[in-house]
């Protein structure tokens, strides 16, 4: 069965960018998250490695949409440990350093090249952007969860290795108005969210939609169990009320015929008295029915009861 994240993330990979901006913001975090910068020819570039073959489709289209036809032969290899299999890309080595540069992963400094793990803050920086950031930076490295019968509540994360990366994240979504926490987790830095609307606010910005509905879906779902268990758990306080008040009239009816006898009551009380102990189940309803009288009276006379046995006492 494939999972939810694998289902985001084939919907977020079915995106192709119009405008340059979000397409340079979407392959830049694809680069940080899969990517790894490589000397080739004295020069460097990218070598990408990549799983699964709607990733592949994303780099290949887009890198040829801005940058014109390219040939890249992928080294395929397969993955004993996962059964999987990996494509690993070297781009030829100008292309490569052009869309280095471009992403803002390497830049020149006093005529050196520096290399730049932070997000550039010009490069992205619009809304549009953000969201081809995060999404991209999501398919390489995030993960999602759904409530199940086992695992409460919703989760979405994304799990880097480099803690300034994570802090960019972080940063990025607060800028959505999405905040998020971070943890470190087995040498990882993982920022998180747990908060449905914010976790469904944005698989629609990502324009996962059919996620988006699959999440609502589930919290409807749940919400209505939940007022079903609510109502279950009402009725079962109800009945314990029912039961203790009963209880308590009853211990003091036994207690009245105890010391001055049932018969030392009014005709009105001697009567509610003996359908008490014979209906000791009843509710004030069902009592007043037998009685033909008021549900109020009832309770009056029950009240009476436990009042003349505390006197007693
Ligand atoms: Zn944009």
């Amino acid at each position: 069965m494939k999972t939810f994240s694998f289902e985001v993330k084939k919907e977020i990979l079915k995106c192709r960018y119009e405008s340059f901006c979000c397409a340079i913001a979407a392959l830049r975090a694809v680069f940080q998250t899969a990517g790894e910068i490589v000397v080739k020819k004295n020069k460097l570039t990218l070598a990408l490695i990549i799983d699964n073959d709607d990733l592949f489709n994303f780099v290949f289209d887009t890198i040829k949409n801005y940058y014109g036809e390219f040939k890249i032969v992928p080294e395929i290899y397969s993955t004993r440990r996962l059964g999987s299999e990996k494509k690993e890309i070297t781009f030829d080595e100008d292309l490569g350093e052009k869309l280095l540069f471009d992403t803002g992963l390497i830049s020149l400094s006093n005529g050196n090249i520096v290399i730049n793990q932070n997000i550039d803050k010009n490069l992205i920086m619009e809304n549009c952007c953000i969201v081809a950031y995060l999404s991209h930076a999501f398919v390489g490295c995030g993960s999602i969860s759904l409530p199940t019968e086992t695992a409460n509540g919703y989760h979405m994360e994304w799990s880097l290795l480099n803690e300034s990366v994570a802090s960019d994240i972080a940063q990025l979504l607060s800028q959505l108005e999405i905040f998020s926490k971070t943890i470190k987790r087995n040498e990882k830095y993982v920022v998180y969210l747990k908060d449905k609307s914010s976790i469904s606010e944005l698989l629609g910005k990502f324009g996962a939609v059919v996620s988006m509905l699959k999440l609502e879906n589930t919290s409807i779902e749940r919400e209505m169990r939940n007022k079903i268990n609510r109502g279950a758990n009402c009725m079962t306080a109800n009945i314990s009320k029912i039961v203790d008040a009963a209880t308590k009239q009853i211990n003091s009816i036994r207690c009245i015929e105890s010391t001055i006898g049932i018969e030392g009551l009014s005709e009105a009380l001697k009567e509610m008295a003996l359908i008490r102990l014979n209906y000791p189940a009843a509710s004030y309803q069902e009592l007043a029915e037998l009685l033909n009288i008021s549900k109020s009276a009832v309770r009056q006379r029950l009240n009476s009861l436990i009042e003349i046995a505390e006197n007693l006492e």
